[in-house]
């Protein structure tokens, strides 16, 4: 079977052509960053307008490079769109193309969940957390799966239903069961920013400088200023680990907003206390470091928690997948991978959590390769290009609910707030 994806939902206009054996046939991307950046933020009447003017041509960029056979467009068999969550006349353009497309050429149409698609990207393809960091994915718009740090499709192992995904990007942090195509619980969601808002305002508080060219944006430049931080301890007894007292160690809640103000108080501490009312780029590394730490922590520790709940309850998940575009974080994926390494099942009533002594406050260097075979948990990342905003994913979505038998008809609307929870349940908000 072979998809067309199309994903105009935020601020990137991208198509994409899957197959159901897992062959990523051509993958096009249109980024508007350009636009936005300036603006501080993503202004959605822009994005609009943008998406109207790029979507005809990356769509027939996607079917050209893809190497259809002599009927073109007409060798899809499926055409898979994003519905919702998202911006409304930004959806609107995607999901109207499509609507179009499907109709004309007698195509099935599958209207895709976002954040489905991105919990089920890592069904697609995968990659150990520890051979791929920031930077080594090439990020250039058309690379196949073959490029450097891709599992070869047919070699990694997918993870199986039941399985716990954390879905940490621009505006989601969720950890959530995964269950079967079409049906996922939350069990824990940001009661105030996301920890991609987060990332995104502690770089430009610490006027982290934009790295051209290179994907990820503000986050991915944080990660990146704060690998050469000489002392990452340094502010820690400043900045608190969200959500871990001991009262509220086992609440299901992300919460980022006191680590950001905390970030923000430091800031303004330093620069008061300075006589050239900055702060020298030292200390900015080492507080981007320590913010990193923590946010990072907060996530392993409501992960560790989530995966006994789950035992408690009597589910085996046996993968943590990471996806959305702050899983690109390498030290994310490594601090993610020891605690599930380290993550016990002891029997079928009780588990066994070994404390790992890498949730302590104290920052760790990322470890460079360290491929353990034997592990209750595995942890389960797609490439860093797939985690943040593409048209594969939402191709590969389609192809998965398409199997399942879920079609929708051409009428169908755009859906800007969509519970993820609500899939499956036959309602979708107005
Ligand atoms: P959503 O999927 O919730 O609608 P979105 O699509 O806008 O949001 P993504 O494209 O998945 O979000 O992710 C973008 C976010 O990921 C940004 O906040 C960006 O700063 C962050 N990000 C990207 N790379 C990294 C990284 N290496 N470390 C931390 N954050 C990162
Ligand atoms: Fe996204």
């Amino acid at each position: 079977l072979i998809a067309l994806g199309i994903e105009t939902s935020c601020d990137d206009t991208c198509a994409a052509v899957v197959t159901s054996d897992r062959r990523i046939l051509s993958e096009v991307l249109r980024t508007q960053h350009h636009l936005h950046e300036p603006m501080g933020g993503i202004v959605p009447k822009l994005a609009h307008h943008a998406h109207m003017r790029n979507l005809p041509d990356v769509v027939k960029e996607a079917i050209q490079q893809a190497g259809l056979g002599e009927r073109g467009i007409q060798e899809v068999d499926i055409i898979a769109v994003t519905r919702g969550p998202g911006l409304a006349h930004c959806l609107g353009v995607g999901l109207n193309a499509a609507k179009t497309l499907a109709a004309a050429l007698n195509k099935p149409l599958i209207g895709v969940h976002h954040m489905e698609a991105h919990a089920l990207t890592a069904r697609l393809t995968t990659v150990d957390p520890n051979l791929v960091s920031e930077g080594q994915d090439g990020d250039s718009a058309t690379t196949m799966t073959t490029s450097k740090g891709y599992v070869p499709a047919g070699s990694a192992p997918h993870p199986e239903f039941p399985f716990l995904t954390l879905l940490v990007s621009g505006g989601h942090t969720l950890l959530l069961v995964a269950h079967s195509v079409d049906r996922y619980t939350t069990l824990a969601t940001t009661v105030d920013d996301s920890i991609g808002e987060a990332f995104d305002k502690c770089a430009r508080q610490l006027d982290i400088p934009w790295l051209p060219g290179r994907a990820g944006g503000p986050g991915a430049s944080l990660e990146e200023f704060a690998k050469s931080s000489q002392n990452p301890s340094r502010y820690l007894d400043q900045l608190p680990i969200p959500m871990s007292l001991r009262t509220n160690k086992r609440l299901m809640k992300f919460s980022f907003a006191g680590l950001k103000s905390a970030v923000t108080r430091i800031v303004d501490q330093e620069k008061a206390s300075s006589p050239t009312g900055g702060m020298d780029e030292e200390k900015r590394r080492d507080l981007a470091a320590g913010f990193q730490h923590c946010a990072v922590t907060h996530l392993c520790q409501k992960v560790e928690q989530g995966l006994v709940d789950c035992h408690e309850q009597g589910m085996h998940i046996s993968s943590l997948v990471i996806s959305g575009g702050v899983g690109r974080n390498a030290t994310l994926r490594s601090r993610m991978d020891e605690i599930c390494s380290e993550f016990e099942y002891k029997d079928s009533s009780k588990s066994n959590r070994k404390a790992s002594s890498k949730t302590k406050n104290t920052p760790q260097s990322v470890p460079t390769v360290a491929l353990r075979t034997r592990r209750s948990v595995r942890v389960i990342c797609p490439p860093p290009k797939l985690c943040t905003d593409n048209a594969v994913m939402i191709a590969w979505t389609g192809l998965e609910r398409y199997q399942q038998g879920l079609v929708d008809p051409y009428d169908i609307d755009i859906v800007p707030k969509w519970p993820l929870d609500m899939l499956g349940t036959g309602v979708v908000p107005e």
